[in-house]
């Protein structure tokens, strides 16, 4: 069997035009354009370039960006400081901190300090809490997760009673992930660095999401016939044959599993474009919620 591909670009680039057009018909209505102020700290290029991708991904939909850069040195109190400015500024209507902050910062701190009702990427210990209690909900899903859960959708999969193997339970990826799919009503498995015999676990995944970050870790033939795999890794791999010298790709070995899964992500391509468009859609609601 050769997979369906379930297309990122294609399902990123839908959802962000009809938030422009939402957002379009939002500021007609006499509203201010939504509003994400991004912090970064410090000089992570990675970092620098992901702050960059988001805040021109806000212009291409209407969304005002404000750019707030404090140097590696600043202090907590000076991070948290300018979280607590972003609080109360009306034209500020998400607030991102771009992870990780520098060594010697308390994420969770910061984190702590962003107004729930401004936590566009759900990272807020309040935000999480909710999405794993039964009956509480989230103001806001984690961007990548959230991601991931619309991928699903796309593939029309029925996930209530569906077994589904989580690979990675990091508070960004494979946690929220499986609070996700347990909210989903799938029965769900979360594996770590710890977890024994691997293969024989993911050979039982009706849906797997791999998030790991371990090149091409998941082969072929652990994955189990019609399976749906959401392969949320990016991992660098030397290639001569390219001109940056390497080439990026997931965690779940491509060219195996999709002659063996029904549907499967590629990497890039997949889940990646899909966690700025649900960065775009947490900010827009968070303006629609501050009326
Ligand atoms: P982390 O390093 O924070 O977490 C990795 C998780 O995988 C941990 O839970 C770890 O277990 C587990 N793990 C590591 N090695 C193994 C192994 N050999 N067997 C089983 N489990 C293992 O990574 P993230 O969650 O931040 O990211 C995961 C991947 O997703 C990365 O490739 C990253 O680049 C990518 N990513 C992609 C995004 C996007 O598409 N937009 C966004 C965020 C991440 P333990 O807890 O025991 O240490």
């Amino acid at each position: 069997m050769t997979a369906q591909l379930i297309d990122g670009v294609k399902t990123a680039e839908r959802i962000r035009s009809n938030i422009k057009d939402e957002v379009a018909e939002w500021i007609a209505g006499g509203n201010p354009a939504p509003g994400l102020a991004t912090v970064l700290v410090g000089e992570n290029p990675a970092s620098q370039v992901y702050v960059r991708s988001k805040q021109k991904a806000c212009g291409e939909a209407g969304i005002e960006s404000y750019g707030f850069n404090l140097p590696g040195t600043a202090t907590q109190e000076e991070v948290e400081a300018l979280v607590r400015q972003l609080n109360a500024d009306p034209k500020v209507n998400g607030i991102l901190v771009q992870l990780p902050l520098p060594a010697g910062l308390d994420e969770e701190k910061v984190l702590r300090e962003i107004k729930i009702e401004k936590d566009v990427d759900g990272f807020h210990p309040l935000n999480i809490g909710r999405l794993a209690q039964k009956g509480r909900e989230p103001l806001f899903i984690p961007c990548t997760p959230y991601g991931c859960m619309v991928l699903l959708e796309e593939t029309g999969i029925k996930l209530s009673g569906a077994k589904a193997v989580v690979l990675g339970r990091s508070n960004i990826v494979g946690m929220p992930v499986a609070l996700l799919l347990v909210r989903a009503d799938a029965t769900v498995t979360i594996c770590h660095s710890r977890t024994k015999d691997l293969p024989a676990v993911v050979c039982e995944a009706d849906v797997l999401v791999a998030a790991i970050g371990k090149a091409e870790m998941v082969r072929g033939d652990w994955v189990k016939p019609g399976a749906v795999v959401i392969d949320v890794g990016i991992n660098r791999v030397e290639d001569a044959s390219k001109t940056k010298g390497y080439r990026l790709v997931g965690d779940v070995a491509f060219d195996e599993v999709k002659e063996v899964a029904a549907f499967i992500t590629p990497v890039p391509g997949g889940v990646g474009p899909m966690t700025i468009a649900m960065l775009l859609q947490n900010t827009l609601r968070a303006a629609k919620m501050s009326k």
